[in-house]
């Protein structure tokens, strides 16, 4: 599940760790990612990692889970980089708590960074007694869930056979009720195929009855794996996010994006972490910079802002000479331009 809004802010990688990134939700956050091919209970049209490549219910030890703590061994040899942390986020190429030993890797997490824990997780596992046991390790557990109908939920999401939303629904509704720590649910709109007033109305029955501590609404912000998924506007998101804030006052409801418009603000640029002091040759860029792109594609001024580049079209000069070699791709989406 890497639905998250961080920012392309990127430092450092191993197979699976990554970041720390600069998360709206989260601060200054490291990244765990449990798998390294794309593996989940869902196909979602709006996914930025591209066609899953094991569609499953099925829970197994996807990666070496002795290799997962290994790397989060080495990064913790260096203190001084955890102190800086504010979170570390717990996702993967899919979904995360598919991993057998998940619960293992939060309890070895927890024994070894004094941090706190984030979970990303689309909630089709919640269901079991099992992974809500596991996950209750996590100081914030962000499931998502973007329809409460079924005919909605098979369009926007594609899940595997064995995944049921009735099921869903129930697993985030019990987990709910029994997690002391934060749940943050993100639903997310694609224009056309769940925003309808019927879907919203059936999501916001749904919401009420699980006790949440945020709801986050998000849009098809970068470039998903099916190009009609196409993004809400702010008027219409804004809609939205009024009608769940009147069901639940006491709980915020954020909106993570929206189709941007002219009139929209630019970004400020002060809101970016700046952390890539240490200067690097052009290979070790060009590692850097792929490893970055694979896990989700950026614009030129992203990776401007990560690596110093002096410019965004500075760097779209070196971009295109990745592109011309076949390195990475160019893809347009929403007027921007985005590499992967
Ligand atoms: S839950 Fe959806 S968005 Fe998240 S990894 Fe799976 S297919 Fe992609």
């Amino acid at each position: 599940m890497m639905s998250d809004d961080i920012s392309c802010t990127y430092i450092f990688s191993m197979n699976h760790i990554f970041g720390p990134v600069n998360s709206r939700r989260l601060g200054r956050s490291l990244g765990v990612d449990l798998f390294q091919d794309k593996i989940c209970t869902l196909n979602c049209i709006y996914c930025e990692i591209g066609p899953t490549v094991l569609l499953t219910c099925d829970r197994a030890e996807y990666a070496p889970i002795q290799k997962i703590k290994e790397e989060i061994d080495a990064y913790c040899l260096d203190q001084d980089r955890v102190e800086e942390l504010d979170f570390i986020t717990v996702t993967a190429s899919g979904e995360p708590t598919l991993h057998v030993d998940f619960g293992q890797i939060l309890a070895h997490l927890k024994k070894t960074v004094a941090k706190p824990i984030a979970v990303l997780t689309n909630g089709t596992t919640l269901i079991s007694d099992q992974v809500r046991q596991e996950i209750s390790q996590a100081d914030v557990v962000i499931p998502s869930l973007d329809s409460a109908l079924p005919k909605g939920f098979r369009k926007i999401d594609r899940p595997a056979a064995c995944v049921e939303l009735d099921q869903v629904i129930k697993g985030l509704i019990s987990f709910s009720r029994s997690y002391t720590g934060k749940i943050w649910l993100e639903i997310l709109f694609a224009q056309g195929i769940n925003d309808t007033a019927q879907e919203v109305e059936a999501l916001r029955q749904v919401v009420k009855k699980i006790d949440l501590d945020r709801i986050q609404l998000n849009t098809v912000a970068r470039p998903p794996l099916e190009s009609f998924a196409r993004p809400l506007n702010k008027q219409r998101m804004t809609a939205i996010a009024q009608q769940f804030q009147e069901d639940t006052p006491s709980c915020p409801v954020d909106l993570l994006a929206f189709q941007a418009s002219q009139d929209d603000e630019p970004e400020d640029p002060k809101k970016f972490f700046f952390n890539l002091d240490r200067a690097m040759d052009k290979k070790a860029f060009t590692v850097k910079l792929i490893e970055m792109l694979q896990r989700r594609p950026c614009t030129a001024a992203d990776i401007n802002r990560t690596f110093h580049l002096g410019g965004a079209e500075k760097v779209e000069f070196l971009l295109n000479a990745l592109v011309q070699d076949g390195r990475i791709q160019k893809r347009v989406h929403e007027d921007r331009v985005y590499y992967q």
